[in-house]
């Protein structure tokens, strides 16, 4: 029986139909920057998010890293949420690679940053202080879809004060399509994009490519970018045969993170009422449930026990279960079923 491996929405494989789009794309030598897929996927993010260029990159860690590195100096400094990916997860590579100083905030219960918090946290110009260069926001963040009006409030006050904005939206098309409610996602997704200076986007995660991710911003930006892209390493060659993968997500994957998030919230519901068990309501596709009690000191045995029963989970007191193109409501029915066994033994 196929695992149901809810371990993240990196996991996926390629589509027949992505598979027969990589063995079709044309190909060329993009450090020469003459692969006509990749710059038909650069042209295509760029254009669906209103942005003057992209740059195709290996992953969203280093989608980020051109982007901060790109709007900041060395002596700088970016104002960052303490449970962003950006801060958190990616081996402090602003710092290592650029001496640029992170300035990470708490978040408030809805994934927000407060604006007194991040207005509180400007330095002003004084040589005590590293340079206040950039805000950089995430969403969604854990999931939850930061509110528009929220994300119109937190730029429009970075603006004023000369901050530049990075937005990492690794997963802005689960945002979009849970802003959208049924209605059009790609407007979403461009609505919340051009509050920003940069935007980040992951092809591998619920869009479903095997690898890639795109930084997206103003033709000066994106010059920067490429600088820094190719000091770390990721300029490659005959890339078209991943961005025809990325291209054909965003042409055919995009409205399906609906069934994801529905899944996310079947599951949810499967979870109610187990006793040590408190489950969030998920608003996309990632599902958090907390051991509670005496539950609280059990999560390893929990996973192993749901590892034999073939469901993939990761956590600890805090399990994270995340819905994406390869578990259908079958998979998640059995995962539910599983956790209760567990619970009833
Ligand atoms: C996954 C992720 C990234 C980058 O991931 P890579 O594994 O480097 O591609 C960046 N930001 C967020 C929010 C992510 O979830």
């Amino acid at each position: 029986m196929k695992a149901v491996d809810l371990r993240s929405d990196t996991v996926t494989q390629p589509t027949e139909g992505m598979r027969a789009a990589m063995a079709a794309a044309p190909l060329g030598d993009d450090v020469f920057g003459d692969d006509p897929s990749v710059n038909a996927l650069q042209d295509k993010i760029a254009g669906m998010l209103g942005f003057e260029a992209a740059l195709f990159v290996p992953t969203g860690t280093q989608s980020n890293l051109c982007g901060i590195l790109s709007h900041c100096e060395r002596g700088d400094e970016y104002i960052v949420g303490q449970m962003q990916h950006c801060y958190r997860w990616e081996g402090g590579g602003a710092a290592v690679f650029g001496s640029v100083q992170p300035q990470p905030l708490a978040h408030q219960a809805d994934g927000t940053l407060a604006l007194a918090d991040i207005e509180a946290n400007i330095k002003p110009d004084d040589p005590h202080f590293a340079r206040s260069r950039l805000l950089a926001l995430e969403n969604t963040l854990g999931g939850k879809v930061l509110p528009f009006s929220y994300l119109e409030q937190a730029t429009a006050l970075a603006r004023a004060k000369g901050l530049a904005t990075h937005l990492d939206g690794a997963r802005l098309f689960n945002a979009a399509v849970a802003q959208a409610g049924g209605g059009d996602a790609r407007a979403e997704a461009r609505r919340i994009a051009r509050l920003f200076d940069s935007v980040s986007v992951c092809f591998s995660k619920g869009l479903g490519a095997p690898v890639g991710s795109a930084l997206c911003g103003s033709k000066a930006l994106i010059g920067r970018a490429r600088r820094v892209r190719k000091m770390a390493g990721g300029a490659m060659r005959q890339s078209g045969v991943l961005a025809a993968a990325a291209s054909f997500a965003l042409d055919q994957q995009v409205d399906r993170l609906a069934q994801d998030h529905a899944l996310a919230r079947r599951l949810a519901e499967g979870l109610q009422g187990i006793d040590g068990l408190q489950v969030e309501v998920p608003q996309t596709n990632i599902l958090f449930v907390d051991l509670t009690g005496a539950a609280r000191e059990r999560s390893a045995e929990l996973l192993e026990h749901l590892r034999r029963q073939g469901v993939l989970a990761t956590g600890l007191y805090r399990l994270r279960f995340v819905t994406h193109l390869d578990v259908d409501a079958e998979g998640v029915d059995r995962a539910a079923g599983a956790i209760r066994s567990f619970f009833q033994r």
